[in-house]
This record gives C-alpha cells, sequence and structure tokens, in this order.
C-alpha cells in the first residue's frame, strides 16, 4: 500500500513543475537547487516576463558550444520565442544563477540607449521584436536587478569588507561574493581551455575588485564583452548602487533604476552615458 504522501511524492517527482512565467525544457536536466532558481526568478519577474508575450521565455540546458562563452541566449525566430541556454559545464549554484541573470538581462535589461541590434538576421527580417541588450547592461541588471531578487534561494554569503556602511549591507554582500565567483568561474573555464590545447604561458589568475581594467575608457558605450576585471566593476557597481531592486530598468531611459553617479554607476570601462552603444573601437590597451 503507497501511503498518501509517497503517492503525492511519485506525482511530484515524476514531472518537475516549471516556474510559471518561465518553461523548462527536459526539467530533469536540472538540479533541485537550479529548478528553485529558475521558478524563483519566475516569481520575481512575474511582471516583466508576462509583458513579453507573445515571447515565452524558455531555459534549457545544452552541450557547450564555445569554450570562451558557453552560455547565450538565443532568438527562434519562426517560433518568436526567447530561448536562454546553458551549458552543461555550469555546475555551482551561484554560477548558474549569475549566468542565468545576465542572460535574462539580455531581454530584461532595459533597451533604449543601451540595445544593440540582435545578431539574429531572420528575427530582424521578420521583424521580431528583439529584446536585445549589451554585455555591459546585461551584467549591471544581473547584479542590481536579479541577484538581489534570488537571495533566499541562494547560498548564504559572509559579511563582505567593501560593503561596510553600505545602506544594505546583506545585499552588496551577495552581490559582491556572486560576482566574484561568477567572473573568476568564466577565467577557470578559460584557462582549463587552454591547458587542454596546450597553450603555454602565463594563464589568467584568479581577480578581485582591486584589479583594474585593461580597457581604455569608451569614446561610446561599448557593446561587446569588456575584459574580465571590467565586467568585475561591474558587479561591484551594482553592489554598492542604492536604488532599490525591485526599481526596473527602462526601455527608454537609462538612468531610470540606476545610478548615475558616485561608485554604483555603471563603470566608464564600457559605459558612457549618453552615448549611443557600438561594437566599440576603445580595444584592450596594448
Ligand atoms: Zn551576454
Amino acid at each position: 500500500m503507497i501511503p498518501l504522501l509517497a503517492s503525492l511524492g511519485i506525482v511530484l517527482t515524476g514531472g518537475i513543475p516549471s516556474a510559471q512565467a518561465i518553461e523548462i525544457i527536459h526539467p530533469e536536466k536540472f538540479t533541485p537547487d537550479e529548478v528553485r532558481v529558475i521558478q524563483k526568478i519566475g516569481d520575481a519577474f512575474a511582471v516583466e516576463l508576462d509583458a513579453l508575450k507573445p515571447l515565452p521565455l524558455r531555459i534549457e540546458k545544452i552541450k557547450s558550444t564555445d569554450p570562451k562563452s558557453s552560455d547565450y541566449t538565443r532568438f527562434d525566430g519562426r517560433k518568436q520565442r526567447v530561448t536562454i541556454s546553458i551549458s552543461r559545464a555550469v555546475t555551482d549554484i551561484n554560477v548558474f544563477a549569475s549566468t542565468v541573470c545576465h542572460e535574462l538581462g539580455h531581454v530584461l535589461g532595459g533597451s533604449g540607449p543601451v540595445t544593440a541590434d540582435l545578431p539574429d538576421a531572420q528575427a530582424m527580417r521578420e521583424g521580431i521584436p528583439t529584446y536585445t541588450n549589451i554585455e555591459g547592461q546585461a551584467d549591471y541588471f544581473a547584479a542590481m536587478k536579479c541577484i538581489p531578487r534570488l537571495a533566499d534561494v541562494l547560498p548564504p554569503v559572509e559579511p563582505h569588507s567593501l560593503c561596510q556602511g553600505a545602506v544594505d549591507e546583506a545585499r552588496c554582500s551577495l552581490v559582491m561574493t556572486i560576482g566574484k565567483i561568477a567572473i573568476n568561474a568564466m577565467v577557470d573555464r578559460r584557462n582549463q581551455q587552454a591547458r587542454k590545447d596546450g597553450i603555454r604561458g602565463q594563464l589568467p589568475r584568479e581577480l578581485d575588485y582591486g584589479d583594474r581594467s585593461n580597457y581604455r575608457l569608451p569614446l561610446t558605450t561599448y557593446s561587446g564583452y569588456s575584459d574580465d576585471a571590467c565586467r568585475l566593476q561591474t558587479w561591484k557597481a551594482a553592489a554598492l548602487c542604492d536604488v532599490d531592486s525591485w526599481v526596473d530598468f527602462s526601455p527608454t531611459d537609462e538612468d531610470q533604476g540606476a545610478c548615475v553617479d558616485g561608485a554604483g554607476m555603471r563603470p566608464r570601462c564600457w559605459y558612457l552615458r549618453g552615448s549611443t552603444p557600438l561594437t566599440s573601437p576603445n580595444g584592450p590597451r596594448s
């Protein structure tokens, strides 16, 4: 005889429930912690995701296709769907959360002055809205709007020394800690790939918030990936920005929901307020 609760358990585990606002493709490929993060994102961004209709957001796990950037957002032009694809190589729950948040930032990170063209020719030909935000903005969104809203499904963190005196020390510490974990996970992946490829010489080392970006100050906002130290500065800025994480960025006002001066503003290594984003002429210093 099967007790009621046990049979209920079988029902629940037979099909892991997807978040309402996010469709999980092959939920059995995700761990319970990952499903919790996705469901929390679905709850925390229910209003914003609802506004995406007719573009229901989907999330899937994929084999890594690119060792440098193993996770990406793609748009299915024909089905008018946004799909977030997460590499199976992502195993740490903090890295998973920050990766999903970054990809979500391409969709919900505000647009207007911080929007780049979607490199999906088919969707553009068919006039499908693309909702693509630039890399730096996706990071700023992940750190400022997304990770803080997931606090209760992520592992607890220690108070961070850079957050002493912050208005919300717990939120600041969470963002500082996860930002460092996320950026250094990319450094690790690149190092592993370099070793596999037999590349000799100095491999990138673990970065911290004191490390300076190797990028010139941009003449206009840069739409591509800046270097790791610059990306880490974006996390730091988001951690130190006191604007409420529940105030969304705006499609028409780049200042809404953001810090426009002080330590919390988007860092100058990729962002120039009021400028048009470009795949920039600003390369690394040589
Ligand atoms: Zn991205």
